[in-house]
């Protein structure tokens, strides 16, 4: 959070609260379970920063820092 802070420190007060609104959206993302694409169980997590790993069928695999992919 550091980085962020001193960031918005020549920036204001607007943006600051906008930099903290995309944080907890990012962390609540991180915190999901997200379908798992070989069995189709909602039990993929995050174990660590870009893996993720279903703890249904034990599957896995590099993704995404804060989501398993992107979806556009
Ligand atoms: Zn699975």
């Amino acid at each position: 959070m550091d980085v962020v802070g001193s960031v918005g420190k020549g920036l204001g007060a607007r943006y600051g609260s906008t930099v903290r609104k995309k944080w907890s959206e990012v962390v609540k993302s991180a915190r999901s379970s997200y379908v798992c694409e070989k069995c189709g169980a909602k039990k993929v997590r995050r174990v660590s920063v870009g893996v993720w790993m279903c703890r249904g069928c034990g599957f896995k695999f590099a993704g995404q820092a804060y989501e398993p992919r992107v979806e556009k």
